[in-house]
């Protein structure tokens, strides 16, 4: 071997040891602020390959051995259970993480970096608070809400997640039930994404919705326009089952890939993510709920409502537990 050859190799064992790869389905431009924060403290670079679910989880599989991802950053507790349960993960451990994380946010192969409510919207014009008052999604079957609901889909994972928890916490029988009359109080064939459902409520075309938090901010912020920032005047939200077990509260969460060149990187990367400087930044920018209590929402999330009760009971794993058997129950009661 000649000198040049060998300095290379040393050189690029160097480069590769000191890299991570991250695969993401995140879309946030304000990432790259906190990957270029990380290789400042720690000299270590993130190559970024982002994608849709479903793709990266293929390129991943299908790469096996060879793929040199280090991490896959996903949104959905549904969706990162079905990646563990297709053996892309490695189970890794780490005493910060199970210290900052809730057990019911994480798994051996996956830890939840940011929460998100799903909730219901409502428009005052059309029906009081008191008519709504004290509801649960349980009650979104009852027959006075008739005609009432805007929501996407039952192929969304969101949608999925939701009826997993009722799933979890009811079992199959009741909320296949439950499924009939929910599917009754649709005010239109559910179409489009969680924001055009806020855009029915407030056009009033439906007097309720069922949306993820961070839209109704991400639409009252004024990033998705002047037209969606107005109508989110007109729609207000609200946090179910506060009364009981409190409001779904779904995940986005990260895992170090099973071939990973780099697992104690990835480790530590996963770790800079729950930084209280990191999770707020991650907040104010995609208006999540942080993973650690000392770090507070955003303010246009705060003001959507403030100290609600969270559903801490549910672990986010059922959701994909039940996934699959949400799906099927969801289109069997006519959901499409
Ligand atoms: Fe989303």
């Amino acid at each position: 071997m000649n000198l040049f050859l060998l300095l290379s190799l040393i050189l690029f064992n160097e480069l590769s040891a000191n890299e991570i790869n991250l695969f993401t389905t995140r879309h946030y431009d304000s990432d790259t602020i906190i990957f270029k924060e990380f290789t400042d403290q720690t000299g270590i670079n993130i190559n970024i390959v982002s994608g849709k679910s479903k793709p990266l989880e293929k390129r991943i599989l299908e790469e096996g051995k060879s793929c040199k991802g280090d991490l896959f950053f996903l949104a959905d507790a549904g969706r990162l259970v079905s990646a563990e349960e297709k053996g892309l993960f490695k189970k890794i451990r780490s005493k910060v993480l199970e210290k900052k994380i809730p057990k019911q946010f994480r798994s051996e192969f996956w830890y939840g970096i940011a929460k998100r409510a799903r909730i219901i919207y409502y428009n005052p014009k059309l029906i009081s608070l008191k008519e709504i008052e004290n509801i649960s999604y349980e009650d979104l079957a009852d027959e006075r809400f008739k005609e009432a609901i805007a929501i996407r889909q039952s192929n969304n994972v969101y949608n999925q997640s939701l009826v997993a928890s009722i799933i979890e916490n009811h079992g199959k029988k009741y909320t296949i039930d439950w499924l009939k009359k929910f599917v009754q109080n649709f005010s239109r064939e559910p179409a489009g994404n969680d924001r055009s459902q806020i855009l029915s409520v407030a056009s009033g075309e439906s007097k309720l919705a069922i949306a993820n938090t961070y839209y109704y901010a991400l639409m009252a912020s004024g990033k998705k326009g002047e037209e969606q920032q107005e109508a989110t005047k007109k729609v207000k939200p609200y946090f179910p089952n506060q009364q009981n077990r409190g409001t779904h509260m779904n995940i986005s969460g990260i895992g170090v890939l099973k071939h990973s060149p780099n697992p104690e990187l990835a480790t530590q990367f996963i770790e800079f993510l729950l930084a209280p400087k990191v999770q707020k930044h991650i907040i104010n920018n995609t208006f999540e709920y942080p993973m650690i209590e000392s770090v507070k929402p955003s303010i246009l999330v705060e003001t959507m409502g403030k100290n609600f009760k969270q559903d801490n009971s549910t672990n986010v794993s059922s959701y994909g537990k039940w996934q699959k058997d949400a799906f099927k129950i969801m289109k069997e009661a006519g959901w499409n």
